[in-house]
């Protein structure tokens, strides 16, 4: 039995009857519209995350340029104990020359002691020296470890801004479609009506065009709509607005 009152069951799908023209061209628009604000929320998040990724290696830069530090201390160091040991041994030969030279016996042995104790002194210093290199030596591993857990970290940065440059190029290509899908539907919807849906977009969080809800009330601000409304929204035949938020509304 087909219907005979005029009432399709199935021809309009998902699309209610009585909907203006009007309101399903903005329905459309407002689809896109709400496709690019999405899009550039997702946009303006991707210089954030580039800098969140960069500053991964500052913990590893900071490792680095300690280690840098500790070796170079520790390079001074042998440096130091090198010079003092080798104004030691200057001052040896100095007093054995000396002691060469003398005739006297007490200043013999004077210089002597002096030797001994400036021998004693370069002892103390070689010892000093080896401890030093050993220092020296472990802090050149450590500053090997940090350097190749910095270019590790480097690698995964690297790998993370080259996501974040793709994901770019490929929402900024999906923006630059729906704008161009955008263009020709906005165009098609009159002027005023356009400002005004514009309008509503900025200012009713980017919803300008909300259904009516169950128990006639508005699917933008909730709030329940006047008798008068909710009849004309269900009629379909001129637009009607939420009284509250102004939103146009659709017998979705
Ligand atoms: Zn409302």
């Amino acid at each position: 039995m087909s219907p005979a009152n005029g009432a399709c069951p199935v021809s309009t799908g998902r699309l209610p009857m009585g909907m203006l023209d009007e309101v399903r061209s903005l329905l459309i628009l407002q689809d896109r519209d709400r496709r690019l604000l999405a899009l550039a929320k997702d946009l303006d998040k991707l210089p954030q995350d580039e800098a969140r990724a960069n500053a991964k290696l500052a913990a590893d830069q900071a490792a680095v340029t300690k280690a840098h530090d500790a070796l170079r201390d520790a390079e001074l160091k042998v440096k130091k104990v090198e010079l003092d040991a080798n104004t030691r041994r200057t001052s040896i030969l100095r007093l054995k020359n000396q002691q060469f030279e003398t005739r006297k016996n007490e200043e013999f042995q004077a210089l002597g002691h002096e030797v001994t104790r400036y021998e004693k002194e370069v002892d103390e210093l070689e010892t000093q020296e080896l401890e030093l290199m050993e220092e020296v030596d472990k802090f050149r591993k450590v500053l090997a470890d940090a350097e190749s857990a910095k270019k590790h970290t480097q690698g995964l940065i690297d790998e993370d801004l080259k996501s974040i440059r793709d994901r770019k190029e490929r929402l900024t290509a999906t923006r630059d479609e729906v704008r161009e899908e955008r263009a020709p539907l906005a165009a098609a919807v009159e002027g005023s009506l356009l400002a005004y849906y514009e309008r509503l977009m900025k200012t009713k969080d980017g919803l300008a065009v909300a259904p009516m809800l169950d128990g006639g009330r508005c699917g933008g601000c909730q709030m329940k709509l006047i008798a008068s409304t909710v009849v004309k929204v269900q009629a379909g035949t001129e637009r009607a607005t939420c009284e509250n938020c102004g939103r146009i509304l659709h017998n979705g």
